[in-house]
């Protein structure tokens, strides 16, 4: 008897408000497939009865990814084609679909993706911010000391830097980005793709000051510029200024540097000739001869 072909996985984008952002190849998946995993089915059957699609559901979410996906695979490898949904947009960005995307590639099962709608670039797109370099951090943690953690990182971070946020968590992430980031220029993008999008160009400072007076809505994404390249530069300079020629050459001869690459990064770091820091440290070394 012949062997049935296994089936495959389609991530199939879905909109992020407006319901024309569909592309017609997703409605002709989520059509043809044998089997719809959606994050919250109760929300999917919407979509699905709007577009009148018959194909029964199952929920694939963050609580059940592990095993669940682990039996969607059984059901490729015997022969069935899975899409995945979620709430909104891209699956796989900043919901449960990595956890299936990955015990896909393991089975050796076969995945594509089917692009439409991210609230992600959707964003980015329209914050008039720079596009060409950017990093995505989506939600941050809820934990206190990762979240710290992760801003930390972000604060010498030279990319546009885009954050997924809800509502009712808006006004404290602002207030965090401030402490660490120190103000910047942002864009709040609101309800993207909806009746009511708005697209707030203002600063960190200016957007705690406005939802002092009113309370936030609606779904939103922090797109907030990068550290210039100059200031970056210069902060590093400081840092450098702030130990001596000495300490600085010591500190690359421990990380396993030779002399003359250590020589050559202390000037590159400290913006001068190598001569110079070879003078500085040649004085150095007599300086302590005649002392010992
Ligand atoms: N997979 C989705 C995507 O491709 O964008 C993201 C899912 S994530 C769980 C949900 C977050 O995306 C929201 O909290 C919000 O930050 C952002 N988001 C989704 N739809 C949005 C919209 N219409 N306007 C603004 N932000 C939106």
């Amino acid at each position: 008897m012949q062997e049935k072909e296994q089936g495959q996985l389609y991530l199939c984008a879905t909109p992020i408000g407006n319901l024309e952002d569909i592309t017609f190849r997703v409605l002709n998946t989520l059509k043809e497939v044998d089997l719809i995993a959606a994050e919250d089915t109760r929300h999917s059957i919407k979509l699905l009865n709007h577009f009148e699609i018959k194909t029964p559901m199952t929920s694939y979410h963050e609580y059940n990814k592990v095993e669940k996906a682990k039996y969607l695979v059984q059901r490729m490898q015997m022969g069935e084609n899975i899409a995945l949904v979620t709430d909104a947009g891209t699956p796989a960005i900043s919901d449960p679909g990595e956890e299936l995307v990955r015990q896909c590639h393991e089975a050796g099962v076969k995945v594509t993706s089917l692009p439409g709608a991210c609230a992600a670039v959707t964003a980015l797109t329209l914050s008039g911010l720079p596009t060409r370099r950017f990093c995505f951090e989506a939600f941050l943690p809820s934990d206190k000391k990762e979240k710290q953690e992760i801003l930390e990182e972000l604060k010498d971070e030279t990319r546009t830097i885009i954050l997924y946020e809800a509502p009712h968590r808006l006004k404290k992430t602002l207030q965090e980005c401030l402490e660490v980031l120190g103000n910047r220029k942002m864009t709040l993008l609101r309800e993207l793709t909806k009746k009511h999008e708005t697209v707030f160009l203002t600063t960190i400072e200016d957007a705690i000051a406005k939802y002092e007076v009113e309370e936030p809505k609606g779904e939103c994404v922090l797109v907030i510029e990068g550290m210039s390249r100059k200031e970056k530069k210069e902060k590093e300079l400081e840092s450098f200024r702030e130990i001596s020629v000495q300490e600085h050459y010591e500190g690359y001869l421990k990380q396993g540097m030779d002399s003359k690459a250590a020589m050559k990064q202390v000037a590159k770091d400290r913006n001068v000739g190598k001569r110079e820091i070879y003078q500085i440290l040649l004085q150095a070394k007599e300086e302590e001869s005649v002392e010992s």
